[in-house]
């Protein structure tokens, strides 16, 4: 039973040949083993713990935290890792930004927090290009073999974002302002190499007013603030020249109609098809009762039949 008085250097240059083969989990045994061991290397191999369960479960911010907090205290000089190298402070600066990164886009909520959200997104973009620059993601690459996305690609990727998430917050109020955030989302989008064409197309729809045709009030903002209700715009109807006539979409299938008179309009239909829906379903139900009755009605006669023919 050689392998019970392997040396706790031993231990650990055989973990690094498993992280290598990507057994990470024979790797995480070694590395454990190495510790209890007290052997030398046993700070590097908390390290490399915390880089497998980074690796393993790489959308836990916790993880990227808990490597970082390792990087710093034992500052190692160059880690490698696999095929990848890295400077351990500099990639405990990356972890940094990543476990905000998570954080912040699972955070959602109303319009005040989404602008605060909106903001940290484009103060996160810009300390990508800060931190990282050029250089190229070093835990896209540790998890995702992935070495193309840099710092600064990440960081307008991220500002990007941020003002996505800036005009979703301001659309109710203010859709113009908002179509401003979406024209600066849509510029890092293309610096990015993204076609930014979702962007753009809300641009055009923030952008556009129409007047309703229940109330007769302008408002700006499509599918926001007015939208398109089916309709049947006639011919005849078609050629006036009043401006209202011209607030339709191009196929004369609908009309605009403002989002307060829409709304009025949607949820009197649904009380009145709710009231139609519960009447049906109450008819159902006596009408049900009443056969149920009727069958016992039945039965108790076929009974007291059989009785008397015995
Ligand atoms: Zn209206």
């Amino acid at each position: 039973m050689a392998f019970l008085f392997k040396s706790g250097d031993e231990l650990f240059d055989e973990a690094v040949n498993h992280i290598n083969l990507k057994e990470y989990v024979k790797a995480r045994a070694d590395f454990s083993k190495c510790i209890e061991k007290g052997a030398s290397k046993s700070s590097l191999a908390s390290i490399y713990i915390s880089i497998i369960a980074m690796v393993q479960n790489p959308e836990n911010p916790n993880n990227y935290k808990a490597l970082a907090n390792n990087l710093r205290s034992v500052n190692p000089g160059m880690v490698e890792f696999g095929l990848t190298q890295v400077d351990g402070m500099r990639l405990a600066d990356e972890c940094d930004l990543v476990a905000q990164r998570i954080i912040l886009m699972s955070t959602n909520g109303n319009a005040a927090v989404r602008e605060k959200k909106g903001k940290d997104l484009i103060q996160l973009g810009l300390q990508y290009q800060i931190k990282i620059g050029k250089d190229t993601l070093k835990t896209d690459e540790l998890i995702y073999g992935d070495t193309a996305m840099s710092g600064i690609k990440e960081s307008l990727s991220i500002q990007a974002l941020g003002y996505e998430t800036l005009a979703s917050s301001a659309v109710l109020t203010d859709p113009k302002q908002a179509a401003e955030y979406l024209q600066n989302a849509y510029n890092y989008r293309r610096q990015a190499g993204d076609d930014g064409s979702h962007d753009k197309q809300l641009i055009e729809s923030y952008s556009k007013s129409a007047k309703c045709w229940i109330c007769g009030r302008t408002t700006t903002g499509e599918g926001i603030h007015f939208l398109a209700m089916s309709s049947e715009i006639t011919p005849f109807m078609r050629n006036g020249q009043d401006d209202l006539l011209k607030s339709a979409p191009a196929n004369f299938e609908a009309v605009y109609v403002c989002r307060p008179c829409y709304s009025a309009i949607s949820r009197r239909s649904d009380a009145i098809s709710r009231k139609y829906y519960d009447d049906a379903i109450r008819d159902l139900r006596a009408t049900e009762a009443r056969l149920q009755m009727e069958i016992a009605e039945v039965r108790a006669h076929a009974s007291s039949m059989a009785i008397r023919m015995r």
